[in-house]
């Protein structure tokens, strides 16, 4: 029979993929669209990386590498997790893969049987519950809303853990509000998760350097925490090296093999150039870091003053990644030339289609009253994106 497998059936495409994907396509027509729905700096990966990269190409980089990675780029990871988080880890605890998004579905894989439960905050990273579920597994939403600035609750987690509970995710900065937990609020989960020996955590740390407010906590560093988390890390964001694929797994040791095991039979190691230039990003002068999270700030603070001008959006300040969620739910039951606005992923396509300005609805986040724009764009796209979406809303009657 010409079909595909229950397995595929079940997943849903990339909500983020998917829009980024229409808004090229209209662009090629010619369309002048605006791309806020896209994830990824709009910087150049720094030249160091580059050189580093070019040199790898020179010296022949041009075999399989090791499954988890050249000992070269662990060993720069070890050192970025000893220097920036305080841990401590060895090159048998850290696994490099096909991108942070690798990384991720290796682990949860890796740990999930059929009919294991995974809690999922939501508002979420649209690939999480789709990746648990190719595992067999059943996403457990635990609802953030805006009030409580999209920030899961010690009370809420305990609420939500069973006897099946396999895993948490936690996001932090978060993909898609920009929420971070601080040390204290970690802790706080972390007193719960103690009386559940048998839950891991997966701590997708891929915004640690987007950061607004000073420090990054990791809940591995909560004693005791260490040796049930896995943390998920890589050059994507930090580094504006979202094309060259390398994410990373740090955790306990039983659960590295484990995933070395899935990866060995799938993909094996990754591209063997890049994990040169990931090690030298690790490695070599911080500063380029810096100045892109400056520019993230600055126009993160551009972003809300200017949403927060338009009436009917309701903005919570992200305190990190470069995403802003409001909420959009007043614009719910209006219509425009006869289309009736009755989701969020109607008033994005609506954005899309009148406002040409790219964005993608939260029912991909599983938070339907919200929408999604990423800022990782110039001042001046900024500028005119939110021009164009505070004309196109004031035509919805
Ligand atoms: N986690 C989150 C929360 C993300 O937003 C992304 C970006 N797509 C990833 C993981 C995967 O990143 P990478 O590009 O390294 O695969
Ligand atoms: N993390 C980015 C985003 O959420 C990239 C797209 C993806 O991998 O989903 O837009």
């Amino acid at each position: 029979m010409t079909k595909l497998s229950n397995r595929l059936n079940r997943l849903q495409p990339s909500a983020t993929l998917a829009m980024s994907q229409k808004s090229s396509e209209l662009k090629a027509l010619g369309v002048d669209i605006i791309n806020l729905s896209i994830g990824e700096p709009d910087f150049n990966t720094p030249d160091a990386v580059k050189a580093a990269a070019h040199q790898a190409i020179d010296n022949n980089y041009s075999h399989y590498s090791p499954v988890p990675g050249y000992p070269v780029l662990r060993k720069a990871i070890i050192e970025k997790l000893k220097r920036e988080n305080g841990l401590d880890y060895s090159e048998s605890q850290i696994l490099c893969s096909n991108g942070a998004k690798q990384s991720v579905c290796n682990a949860i894989m890796a740990l999930v049987d059929d009919g294991d439960e995974v809690i999922i905050p939501a508002p979420y990273w649209v690939s999480y519950p789709q990746m648990v579920k190719l595992a067999g597994g059943e996403p457990v939403f635990v609802e953030a809303t805006i009030e409580q600035n999209f920030k899961i609750t010690p009370s809420q987690l305990e609420a939500a853990i069973t006897p099946r509970t396999r895993l948490l995710i936690l996001c932090s900065p978060s993909n898609p509000t920009g929420a971070v937990y601080n040390a204290q609020e970690l802790e706080a989960l972390a007193e719960v998760l103690k009386k559940h020996e048998d839950v891991i955590v997966l701590s997708d740390e891929i915004y640690e350097h987007i950061n607004y407010i000073g420090s990054h906590a990791s809940i591995a560093q909560v004693d005791g925490m260490k040796e049930r988390t896995v943390i998920i890390n890589g050059v994507s964001k930090a580094y504006a090296m979202t094309g060259w694929r390398i994410g990373f797994i740090a955790g306990p040791e039983w659960i590295v093999k484990g995933c070395n095991k899935l990866q060995g039979q799938y993909t094996s190691g990754p591209c063997s150039v890049s994990q040169i230039a990931a090690a030298e990003a690790f490695s070599g002068d911080q500063q380029c870091v810096e100045e892109m999270r400056q520019a993230f700030e600055r126009r993160k603070n551009l972003i809300v003053e200017l949403t927060r001008q338009i009436p009917g959006f309701e903005v919570s300040v992200p305190d990190g990644a470069f995403y802003i969620f409001p909420r959009i739910s007043q614009f719910f039951g209006k219509q425009y030339e006869g289309s009736v606005i009755n989701t969020s992923t109607d008033f994005a396509m609506f954005l899309l289609q009148i406002g040409h300005v790219a964005t993608v609805g939260g029912d991909a986040f599983g938070s339907p009253n919200c929408i999604r724009l990423s800022y990782a764009t110039s001042e001046d796209n900024i500028r005119e994106a939110m021009k164009r979406i505070s004309k196109t809303v004031a035509l919805l009657k």
